[in-house]
């Protein structure tokens, strides 16, 4: 005779055991329609789950955190049994819910074709509309192996034997379909509406090469039509925006087999580059950093040193010369320990700021790379400050700040801020963790910043916080990272004369601002949609004359632009007006310059602006000033 407690505190008495979908009615028929599964004793559960003795239930529904991940995982448990109705010889092996949706692997004689994902799509509405239930089910490890090879699923068999963790096994049935899974699942498949097939792709068992290739399924699904068509027209959105298509069309960048993970920088890509470099050396200069290369390619033995041959070496790049290891940099902070060690320290040097645009280059695996958000070679605005515990918070304020800046300045206001702390596994007493820990949270309130803390987050050698921006579509971007580091400066020998003439080891902070000078460039341009903001655009101004008599007049206005450092281009020629306006905007062209007679008579600029609106004519004296102030607000 269960008593019942409620999330507001009451308590429901009943007579006999009841279902999480009775008391649901019992509170009201809304809830009952609306909800999708339970929470018993804090532990989800199906709505057919029966409660039996006295818990706490909490009913969840569209509208609870964890609701949509129960609706994605139960579609694609939905996905599975109609690709079985279908393709009865198709085995099934596992799937999982993704940020937006959620994807299911097959194993099927011949790849699945969009035709094929139609199909199966009309298969799941029909299945949907049966309103069938789908029902809970344990078994022993044994006997689900013994079901599973019965029906010859030969990947359920597999991922049984695996699960080394649990000897009972939860199961799900659907008519004559049976899996594997934990659940809860929303019981009644009527309430499985909203969802679509996304594309088909291959992926490997295990995601290991060496293993046969399946099928995968992707798919997404929501609580309604409305967030179904939004998810997909910012789906859409992204893909107009995505920076491999854009590289190509504006001519930025490409990528070619040759060098997987490398970029190719085109005159006007490198363009971009070279602005964000300059406006990051600027800030660099400003806030007290000193600027040093270092080599690409180092020693063996200084890696054995830095502990990244023992934990790093499969990313690495190595090679050899005359009977000489070595590998290529993954990363910056070795070298620039040698740098900080070939000179004596005293306490008053402290701290000492040191930064480099660091190409750095990681064997990542050929099949995670994307364009420019995941390569093999890539630049950081890397800095390491060099200090003592005691300089910690003061340093990490000014870097708040400095970041801060930035990212405004290249249009990104939105930042959330995490700060991650000691992990179970460290090294250094607890007495470092408790006063570094408090220095970054107090130079985080300092700011000013809204935080979010978690715990257990940061690296074995020290606390970290990490900044993520967000674009214009919503999307998200760890870009950002300050960390501390109580392990590599003592590894590599680094000491300084403290105040009481002892020889003391300096606390290293590594820290960068766009992180991967590819990846920030990436999010630059989908985050534009490709037109940049005027300081940053390629070609900032194109000159385009109305008939053949104005192009001596449009070379002369071309080479004062250039005078003045603007970057600008001329299209002269003999092509409609209209022709070369479009063409330009479409190459995201900020300003457009229209010469003709008047202009020609009046030693004017008539100015257009790449989304149409029209400026009228000015001095070219007028324009300069006019574009220079743009520059310079960075708008
Ligand atoms: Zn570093």
């Amino acid at each position: 005779m269960p008593n019942i407690k409620l999330p507001d505190g009451s308590i429901k008495k009943y007579k006999s055991n009841v279902t999480v979908a009775d008391v649901a009615l019992d509170i009201g028929e809304g809830l009952a329609r609306a909800a999708i599964a339970g929470k018993v004793a804090n532990k989800l559960v199906d709505l057919i789950y029966e409660i039996k003795e006295d818990v706490d239930l909490s009913i969840i529904t569209s509208k609870s955190p964890e609701g949509i991940e129960i609706l994605r995982d139960s579609t694609n448990y939905l996905l599975a049994a109609a690709v079985k109705e279908i393709f009865p010889d198709a085995q099934v092996a596992t799937g999982t819910v993704t940020e937006d949706g959620f994807y299911y692997d097959f194993y099927y004689k011949r790849p699945f074709t969009p035709e094929d994902l139609v199909t199966i799509q009309k298969k799941m509405i029909e299945l949907s509309k049966k309103d069938s239930l789908i029902i809970k089910k344990t078994l022993l490890k044994n006997q689900a192996i013994n079901l599973f090879d019965a029906i010859g699923e030969s990947y359920k068999v597999k991922t049984l034997k695996l699960n080394k963790n649990s000897e009972e096994i939860s199961l799900y049935g659907l008519d004559k379909f049976i899996d594997i899974s934990n659940g809860p699942y929303i019981s009644k498949t009527g309430k499985l509406k909203i969802f679509k097939l996304m594309k088909v792709a291959g992926a490997y068992w295990q995601g290991d090469s060496k293993n046969e290739m399946l099928q995968r399924i992707y798919g997404t699904a929501w609580f309604s039509k409305e967030e179904l068509n939004e998810y997909l027209a910012q789906l859409e959105e992204a893909e107009k925006r995505d920076h491999r298509k854009l590289g190509k069309q504006l001519d930025l960048f490409h990528l070619q087999d040759d060098a997987p993970g490398m970029v190719f920088w085109h005159p006007k890509g490198w363009a971009i580059w070279l602005e964000v470099e300059k406006y990051m050396r600027k800030m660099l200069m400003e806030y007290g950093y000193e600027e040093i290369k270092t080599p690409t390619v180092l020693d063996k033995n200084l890696w054995e040193k830095s502990g990244h041959w023992e934990t790093y070496q499969e990313n690495m790049f190595t090679t050899s010369s005359e009977n000489r290891e070595y590998a290529v940099k993954p990363m910056n902070c070795p070298g620039h320990v040698q740098i900080f060690n070939k000179q004596l320290h005293s306490y008053r040097d402290l701290p000492l700021r040191l930064a480099e645009f660091g190409s750095c280059h990681r064997n990542e695996p050929s099949g995670a790379l994307h364009g420019l958000f995941r390569v093999r070679g890539f630049t950081q605005d890397d800095a390491h400050i060099f200090c003592t515990e005691d300089q910690i918070k003061e340093e990490v304020k000014t870097f708040n700040e400095m970041l801060y800046k930035s990212y405004a300045d290249f249009g990104f206001k939105d930042i959330l801020v995490i700060l991650s702390t000691r992990p179970e596994k460290r090294i250094g007493s607890d007495k470092i963790w408790d006063k570094s820990e408090k220095s970054l949270e107090d130079a985080l309130k300092e700011t000013g910043l809204d935080y979010s803390t978690q715990s257990g987050e940061g690296a074995f050698y020290g606390p970290k916080i990490e900044y993520t921006l967000k674009d214009s579509l919503g999307r998200l971007w760890q870009c950002g990272t300050i960390q501390l580091d109580f392990n590599l400066p003592g590894r590599l020998g680094a000491e300084y004369i403290a105040e009481d003439n002892s020889r003391k080891i300096p606390v290293m902070l590594h820290r960068a601002i766009v992180g991967s000078m590819e990846r920030f460039i990436g999010i630059l341009i989908e985050n534009y949609a490709g037109l940049m903001p005027i300081w940053l655009a390629p070609i900032q101004v194109i000159i385009l004359n109305i008939a053949e008599s104005h192009i001596k007049y449009a070379k002369e206005v071309q080479n004062i632009l250039t005078k003045n450092n603007i970057r600008c281009n001329s299209d002269l020629r003999n092509e409609k007006i209209t022709y070369k306006i479009r063409e330009h905007s479409i190459q995201r062209i900020p300003y457009l310059l229209v010469l003709g007679d008047r202009e020609v008579e009046k030693e004017q600029v008539a100015v257009r602006t790449q989304k149409g609106e029209d400026l009228g004519s000015m001095s070219i004296k007028d324009f300069v000033k006019y574009i220079n102030d743009a520059i310079e607000s960075k708008v």
